[in-house]
C-alpha cells in the first residue's frame, strides 16, 4: 500500500493578487472511520462523505472555537444524517434511514422534503443556526446558495467522494470571495473555472502543493500550514450514563430487571459499548443530584 502524503488533511491558501481564499481537503482514515460498522447504503455513504468534506471546509472558513453540526432532516428513507466538527477538524457522522434506498438515489429521492441546518456552539459567544432549504440536486449548490444569500460572499465548492487504490475517500475544495471587498467577480470566476478542471485522480492521489501548482501555476499563492483532519467520537462513559438518567426511575428498574442487571448503551456513531449496574446508575443519580442542588 502506497502511502500518499497529504492523506487526512485541511489546507488554507490565498490567491495573493486576487482577494480570493481557497481550501483544500482530503479525508481517507477520517472518513472511513467515520463509516465505522455501519454498512450504508451506497447513496447514503457518498452524501455522508460529501457531508464530511462540506463541513471540514466550512469549519476552516468560518475560523471560530467549539463545535459544528450539520445536519440534513428530511421526511424521505433517509430521515436523518448528521456530521459533528470542531476547531481541531475532529469529524464524526451518522446516518439514519426508515425504509431502503437505491444505491443511484438522488439527493432528493433520499431526502424528500428537507432542510440543512447548520448549528455553531463557539466555546465563547452565541449559539448560531443556520437553516438551508435543500431544494437543489446537491448539498454543494445549497451551501454557495446560503454564503450568497447570508453572507453576501461568492463561495464555489468542489466536492467529490470515490476510492483510491482500493479505499474510500472524500476531498474537495472552496473558493471564497475575500469579506473585504476588494476581490472582483471576473478574478473568482477565472479561479473556479480552473478549479473545475480537477480530475478525481488528482483531488485524491496528489500532495496539496502539487495539486495547486497543477491548477494555479500562474498565481501567486501563499499556501498556509496544513491542519490533520481525524475521526473523533467525543462519547464517554459519563454521557451515556447521564443519558439514562433521563428515563424516570420505575423505567430504569424494569430496564435492569429485563436485562439481567445490567443495561447496555451502545454508541450510534462509534459502536462503543458502555456497561451499566444498578450501582453505577445510582453513583450517575447521585453527582446528578449534587449539581442539580447546587444550581448547575
Ligand atoms: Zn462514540
Amino acid at each position: 500500500m502506497s502511502y500518499t502524503k497529504d492523506n487526512d488533511k485541511l489546507y488554507r491558501y490565498l490567491f495573493q493578487n486576487r482577494a480570493v481564499r481557497g481550501e483544500w481537503v482530503r479525508l481517507n482514515d477520517t472518513f472511513t472511520e467515520t463509516l465505522n460498522t455501519h454498512q450504508y447504503p451506497k447513496a447514503v455513504q457518498n452524501l455522508l462523505g460529501e457531508m464530511v468534506v462540506a463541513t471540514s471546509l466550512l469549519t476552516a472558513i468560518m475560523k471560530f472555537e467549539g463545535t459544528i453540526t450539520v445536519q440534513i432532516q428530511g421526511d424521505g428513507p433517509l430521515k436523518l444524517a448528521v456530521v459533528n466538527s470542531n476547531e481541531q477538524q475532529q469529524l464524526r457522522a451518522l446516518a439514519r434511514t426508515q425504509a431502503e434506498i437505491a444505491d443511484d438515489a438522488t439527493l432528493s429521492e433520499m431526502i424528500g422534503n428537507g432542510v440543512l441546518v447548520i448549528s455553531i456552539m463557539p466555546n465563547d459567544g452565541e449559539r448560531y443556526q443556520g437553516v438551508i432549504a435543500l431544494d437543489k440536486p446537491t448539498i454543494r449548490e445549497c451551501l454557495e446558495d446560503y454564503f450568497i444569500r447570508s453572507e453576501q460572499l461568492q463561495t464555489h465548492l468542489i466536492i467529490r467522494t470515490g476510492e483510491y487504490e482500493g479505499k474510500a475517500v472524500a476531498g474537495g475544495l472552496l473558493l471564497q470571495i475575500m469579506p473585504d471587498g476588494t476581490g472582483t467577480p471576473e478574478d473568482f470566476e477565472h479561479l473556479m473555472t480552473l478549479a473545475e478542471t480537477v480530475k478525481d485522480e488528482e483531488l485524491f492521489g496528489l500532495e496539496a502543493k502539487e495539486l495547486l501548482f497543477r491548477l494555479y501555476h500562474e498565481e501567486q499563492v501563499e499556501v498556509y500550514p496544513p491542519q490533520d483532519t481525524k475521526f473523533h467520537c467525543g462519547c464517554s462513559r459519563e454521557r451515556s450514563g447521564n443519558a439514562i438518567l433521563l428515563l424516570p426511575m420505575e423505567e430504569i428498574e424494569e430496564m435492569l430487571a429485563e436485562k439481567n442487571g445490567v443495561i447496555d448503551m451502545q454508541c450510534e456513531c462509534c459502536g462503543t459499548q458502555y456497561f451499566f449496574d444498578k450501582t453505577a446508575i445510582m453513583e450517575f443519580k447521585q453527582e446528578a443530584d449534587k449539581l442539580s442542588q447546587l444550581g448547575l
